[in-house]
């Protein structure tokens, strides 16, 4: 049995921080992702997005930090499990020592003495249409995620949802698309009031209290046909691509299985990212304390600390402070 200092449960920005960190400190570490892509939501979500809040990043693509983050998480050459579902965690003895034994959905099993929960808001699945199509649509003419812009060159472009994402989308479709419409079942958005503005000047048709009947097409999608909620009315829209961003089915329930304290979806953490169990850590999205704010920069931060402090754990008289990094004289 191999037994690791530290397991990071997901391969998003915090976890990748986390690793690099953790190798920093000279733990031996694994990060277990459902997917098979490192990032989390910046690859899954919003590779062609910028982002600008990250300390050191001017502007920068969101894939482009993603590999980076990948890059550096490799550094101190982690173990990665890729593709494997946790599915449960419990506590152990082995050798008259405490350790967590981590299980996922490909039967297999993980041991280590510390884990870091860093799972974003879970396995990032977005929510899907209660309509049927054709599963082949999917990455060619319907969307769940925008992998890439171009195809939506030139195209006619439908876009369902009234948040951060389906606005964003359409401001940034508008510039390249022949054509795009939003629609939105209601005539709230909950995107930022500053994007549905810019959204309002640009060349996008936006149609509230709109919502999907049927879509058309063969081998790929050719025809939405929509519907006012409040008057029945149907209108046939051309479409040659449509983006669904209705939102993500968030189900952590089973964090609850696993005896963690939980705060509504999120894992309740102390200053020190400690959860309520001995030796497990979260940081990033999925943690919960007062001072909480969802962003990379800060998950970043959080996975810092709780390295740290599992450094601790692991041996009582190490400190947490870890010194500057810039006097390792690493060769890199
Ligand atoms: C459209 C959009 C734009 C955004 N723009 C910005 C921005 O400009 N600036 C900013 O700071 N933030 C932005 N964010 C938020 C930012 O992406 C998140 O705060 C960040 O991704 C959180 O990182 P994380 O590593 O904690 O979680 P995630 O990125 O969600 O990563 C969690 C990882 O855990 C894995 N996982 C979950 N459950 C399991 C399991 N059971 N087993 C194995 N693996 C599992 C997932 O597959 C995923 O890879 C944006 C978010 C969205 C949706």
């Amino acid at each position: 049995m191999e037994v690791f200092d530290l397991i990071i449960i997901g391969g998003g920005p915090t976890g990748l921080f986390g690793a690099f960190y953790a190798g920093l400190r000279g733990l031996k570490t694994k990060v277990i992702d459902v997917l098979t892509d490192l990032g989390g939501q910046l690859t899954a979500l919003y590779p062609e997005k910028y982002v600008y809040d990250v300390a050191g990043h001017p502007k920068i693509l969101a894939k482009d930090l993603a590999k980076n983050l990948a890059t550096q998480s490799q550094l101190f050459k982690p173990a990665f499990a890729l593709g494997e579902k946790v599915e449960f965690m419990e506590q152990i003895q082995e050798g008259g020592e405490s350790i967590w034994k981590i299980t996922t959905d490909k039967n297999t099993s993980h041991y280590s003495k510390t884990v870091l929960l860093a799972l974003g808001a879970g396995a990032c699945m977005p929510k899907r249409l209660d309509l049927a199509y054709p599963e082949v649509w999917e990455d060619d003419s319907l969307f769940y995620a925008v992998k890439s812009k171009e195809k939506f060159r030139n195209k006619n472009v439908l876009i369902v949802g009234g948040g951060d994402s389906a606005v964003d989308w359409a401001n940034e479709f508008s510039i390249l698309a022949n054509k795009v419409t939003l629609i939105h079942r209601r005539d709230q958005f909950r995107a930022v009031q500053s994007s549905v503005e810019e959204m309002k000047h640009n060349k996008v048709d936006v149609k509230t209290f709109y919502e999907l009947k049927e879509l058309i097409g063969e081998g790929q999608l050719k025809k939405a046909v929509i519907f006012d909620n409040r008057t029945g009315n149907e209108e046939t829209l051309d479409v040659d691509a449509m983006v669904i961003s209705i939102g993500f089915v968030i189900n952590l329930d089973f964090l609850r299985a696993w005896g963690l304290s939980m705060d509504k979806n999120c894992i309740t953490v102390n200053e020190k990212m400690e959860t309520n169990l001995p030796g497990v850590y979260a940081a990033g999205d999925i943690a919960a304390h007062t001072a909480k704010l969802k962003l990379i920069a800060t998950g970043a931060a959080e996975a810092a600390t709780a390295v740290n402090f599992a450094v601790v754990h692991i041996n009582p008289t190490a400190k947490v402070y870890p010194g500057h990094s810039s006097n390792l004289n690493l060769t890199i």
